[in-house]
């Protein structure tokens, strides 16, 4: 070990456990690829006053999780806590929102909270997300909610639950959100707690503390205020995921608690995951856009979370398909069959073959011991016999199966035995 290790509540990703990792991004950006969403990529830092607007200036990831920075030059800076207020940002910049509407994209990487670390909760993590800009359509948030369903099912995971509600527009949530107040202003909260109802009643719902759940068992819910056009709206949202076949349970408690978001919001949760539950959510976010200086752009994504993704299969037992890993194990002895092979496993890997090879000249015995370990099904032998005789022994490591190939054809042959 070396003097140094991971920072509190990170963790790296090894072989082969980092397999799954890769699979599980495959998986949720397949989807997306298919479906007309193009990648983007934004700084691992931006501006702190773009979260600050752009996320909430009374939410925790704001006041208490993000890691902050000052530069040299004197710019206030921050590691991104979420994706969505940087690509829309970027989207702007970009001018993207001239162009054809809605602008899908998506994009993969890494986000930083100072969260108190526990199981499924990290202060670096991975998520991979999905926007879709400029376009106030519910067979768009239906889109973006079948196409994260597909993913984890695509993954083989069998207990995810999606969770569903609206959370109203510009129109009827001022109504509902002061029926809300004035219902939490006759609670016995703390102080922290009664200074969020003042700056934004709908967290409070959210709160997971056992008293504060007890008191809000009457509250007004935003399903009772919604107007015609918000009904309409989710009632349409809510018909094209019965039609797809995604099962989903309304959840009239859910928000997402920032002011801008409105209309449809979504969580997807796992059973198996303890507290940290939640593998995924998103929403409509049709203010935001305004909210960092832009044009009015009705919007909708979500965030699917790499990390307990992971965990979810690991708690159900699933193992993932995984990416190409070795299928041929090249194993020479004496120093000329070593360069032959190691040109033939070129060769190999050039036509697609997942392919690796017994280096460091450990001799026949511990180079088979490599192959078997390597989870090869085939292994190519060559030794000096076989070179002169210009073939290569090409063997099955499951059955044992041995069969000397001439080394012309040996490429054509591995193929054909691996198809
Ligand atoms: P959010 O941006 O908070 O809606 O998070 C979206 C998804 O990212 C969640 O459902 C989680 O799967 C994942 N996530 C958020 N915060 C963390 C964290 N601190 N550690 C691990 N995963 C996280």
């Amino acid at each position: 070990m070396s003097t140094f290790s991971a920072p509190k509540g990170t963790y790296d990703l090894i072989p082969p456990g980092s397999a799954d990792f890769l699979a599980v991004r495959e998986a949720i950006s397949a989807p997306l690829r298919r479906a007309g969403y193009g990648y983007v990529e934004t700084p691992g830092f931006e501006q702190v006053e773009l979260f600050a607007r752009g996320v909430g200036a009374s939410t925790d990831i704001v006041t208490k999780e993000m890691y902050t920075l000052t530069t040299k030059g004197g710019d206030e800076l921050a590691l991104r806590p979420e994706g969505t207020a940087s690509v829309l940002r970027a989207a702007l910049q970009a001018n993207l929102h001239r162009g054809a509407l809605p602008v899908k994209l998506w994009y993969s990487g890494s986000y930083y909270r100072y969260e108190r670390p526990q199981a499924g909760r990290y202060r670096h993590f991975s998520q991979v997300g999905a926007e879709a800009l400029g376009a106030e359509d519910p067979a768009l948030d239906a889109e973006l909610v079948i196409l994260a369903a597909d993913a984890y099912r695509s993954l083989g995971l069998r207990d995810v639950r999606l969770l569903l509600n609206s959370l109203g527009d510009a129109e009827c949530r001022p109504v509902y959100r002061a029926a809300l107040q004035e219902f939490l202003r006759g609670l016995d909260l703390d102080e922290e707690t009664r200074a969020r109802v003042e700056i934004n009643p709908l967290r409070v719902l959210d709160d997971k503390r056992e008293a504060v759940q007890r008191q809000l068992a009457g509250a007004p819910l935003m399903r009772d205020h919604l107007c015609e056009a918000c009904k309409g709206y989710h009632e349409q949202v809510r018909d094209l995921l019965t039609a797809a076949d995604v099962a989903f349970e309304d959840d009239p408690r859910l928000v997402r608690g920032l002011d801008y978001y409105t209309r449809t919001t979504f969580e997807f949760v796992h059973d198996g995951l303890g507290a940290q539950s939640a593998v995924g959510g998103g929403g409509r976010y049709d203010g935001l856009s305004e909210m960092i200086g832009g044009p009015a752009l009705p919007s909708v994504g979500w965030a699917l979370g790499v990390d307990r993704t992971v965990l979810a299969l690991r708690a159900e037992g699933v193992t993932p398909e995984l990416p190409a890993h070795t299928e041929v194990f090249a194993v020479p002895a004496g120093e000329e069959a070593r360069r032959t092979l190691f040109g033939l496993l070129t060769v190999l890997r050039r036509s697609g073959v997942a392919a690796d090879f017994a280096y460091g000249g450990k001799g026949m015995k511990n180079g088979m011991k490599s192959a078997n370990r390597s989870g090869a099904r085939l292994a190519l032998v060559l030794g000096e016999r076989d070179l002169a005789e210009g073939v290569v022994q090409v063997k099955d490591l499951a059955s044992g199966e041995q069969e000397a190939v001439p080394l012309a054809s040996a490429v054509e042959r591995v193929r054909a035995k691996l198809s």
